[in-house]
């Protein structure tokens, strides 16, 4: 490592290259806090040219890197492991250009999502890619994770919002593919390679992003459902009603919208009885007062027709926050709750009820005294499994416990957050032999030397 630390230092400054105690705790882990480990050496690049050196010399030197967009990771990727130098994004920022006609925007990957959002914002476009990290997590990191969010229903997941990439391979190679076309079948596709392999393939530099025009009224509502058949039959009714507009079909269980409501001091239900589940949903339209129309008589049909209970819609916009800060609650819960197995999966929506009384059975069979909080973006098949019983010694038990059963149901192991460190055991569980044999081959192929995020996704 010292002959490597020589060569970087005669290209790199003091800003750029870190030593030792002179890296803050902040890039020991990511936002899981699993594990933390600090780096010998933080790389903190501005340039692709600068990074690509970097990278070159790293090849040579056998040396294996970790990169770090905005650590709000929830699988450990990022987290660095034992002798890894750590390669930051976060100098890497900055919005390149937006073309209004095409309503593409070009950013680098550094740059956090909420800022994306916002410079779109400003030329009446919108991206739609949302998250409770917008602030802190970098478009680099939500393309390698291919991140999802609360608008997949409408829009799809990163991937689908991704027209074009520049990519350093673990060899210093800077591949260029920053197409800004929506059709353009020339060849293979290389961007989804890079796309949701959390850094294992390559780092990704710059990206081209598909923009939307900004929607001119959003409708929010809080429903109160019966029972899960009702959610999934409603789901059907409302893509019908609402069309491509259904943005949002956000399930909460009602010990999670409970328990929610117990740790934050001021939010209050607009309900005035309790109901097994909780729906947020919202809609977009061009027409603010057609909009509200369409969508209030389309909720209205649904509670004539018995599967919604109640409903209460947003009036102003300060309402629509609410119930999103309940449906977000999850930031909070996090924070004080003690050891929580927290778990993202994804099963087909018809399946979803069922597993979840399952899994509440089974769960509370071997752990009597388990609280089983249950929430998720069900219009794309993602349910959340927060359990614990506040001993440290269950979570990963209560873990192990949780990919066994989705394994059982064929459903996959992360809808979203991805395999990093934290699940690359249970893999298996998700892809078949063949499959992980042929990502196996693509890795040996881009990275021969295994140094980019080594033992993430698999060993
Ligand atoms: C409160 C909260 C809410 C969240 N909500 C959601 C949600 O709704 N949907 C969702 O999908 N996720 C969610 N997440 C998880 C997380 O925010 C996403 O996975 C996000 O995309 C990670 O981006 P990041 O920049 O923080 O990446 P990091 O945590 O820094 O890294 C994640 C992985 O990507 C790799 N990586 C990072 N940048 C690059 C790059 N430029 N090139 C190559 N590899 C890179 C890292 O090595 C690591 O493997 C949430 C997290 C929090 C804390």
């Amino acid at each position: 490592m010292n002959i490597l630390i020589e060569k970087l230092s005669a290209i790199l400054d003091h800003s750029t290259l870190l030593l030792g105690s002179d890296i803050s705790d902040k890039y020991h882990a990511d936002w899981s806090g699993a594990d933390p480990c600090a780096p010998p050496v933080l790389l903190r690049p501005k340039t692709t040219v600068q990074l690509s050196q970097i990278m070159a010399l790293c090849f040579e030197q056998d040396q294996p890197v970790v990169i770090q967009g905005g650590l709000t990771g929830l699988a450990g990727g990022a987290t660095p492991l034992n002798g890894e130098i750590a390669i930051s994004l976060e100098r890497m920022q900055g919005i390149e250009s937006i073309d209004t006609i095409g309503m593409t925007v070009t950013v680098l990957a550094g740059t956090p999502l909420q800022v994306i959002q916002e410079a779109a914002g400003d030329h009446e476009l919108s991206l739609p890619l949302d998250l409770g990290a917008r602030g802190s997590c970098q478009i680099g990191g939500n393309v390698s994770t291919n991140a999802g969010g609360t608008e997949v229903i409408r829009y799809g997941m990163t991937r689908a919002l991704v027209l074009g990439l520049e990519v350093v391979l673990a060899d210093g190679t800077v591949v260029s593919a920053m197409n800004k076309l929506i059709k353009n079948n020339s060849g293979y596709d290389l961007k989804h390679l890079f796309i949701g392999s959390e850094g294992t393939l390559g780092i990704v530099t710059r990206v081209v992003l598909q923009l939307q025009p900004k929607p001119r009224s959003t409708h929010t509502a809080l429903c109160a459902v019966n029972d899960y058949e009702s959610v999934s039959k409603l789901l059907v009714e409302l893509k019908r009603g609402l069309g491509s507009g259904l943005t949002g079909f956000e399930l909460m269980w009602q010990s999670y919208y409970d328990k929610v409501l117990e740790v934050s001091p001021g939010l209050l239900s607009p309900f005035d009885s309790q109901f097994p589940f909780y729906l947020l949903v919202e809609y977009i339209d061009n027409d603010r007062e057609l909009g509200a129309d369409r969508f209030e008589s389309v909720l209205y049909r649904q509670l004539e027709s018995g599967l919604l209970e109640d409903a209460v819609v947003a009036k102003a916009l300060q309402d629509a926050e609410r119930f999103w800060k309940i449906r977000d609650g999850i930031g909070e819960l996090l924070q004080v709750l003690g050891p929580v197995s927290n778990q993202d999966v994804s099963l087909p929506i018809a399946e979803i009820g069922v597993f979840a009384t399952d899994l509440e059975q089974r769960l509370k069979a071997k752990y009597p005294d388990i609280t089983i909080l249950l929430f998720g973006h069900i219009g794309d098949n993602n349910m959340h499994v927060c359990a614990y019983t506040g001993r440290d010694e269950d979570k990963i038990n209560i873990s192990h416990d949780i990919m066994q059963l989705i394994g059982d149901y064929s459903g996959a192991i992360t809808a979203e957050h991805g395999v990093g460190v934290l699940k690359r055991d249970y893999l298996a569980l998700s892809k078949s032999p063949a499959e992980i044999a042929l990502m196996k081959t693509l890795k040996e192929a881009i990275d021969p030397k295994a140094i980019l995020n080594r033992g993430r996704v698999f060993e």
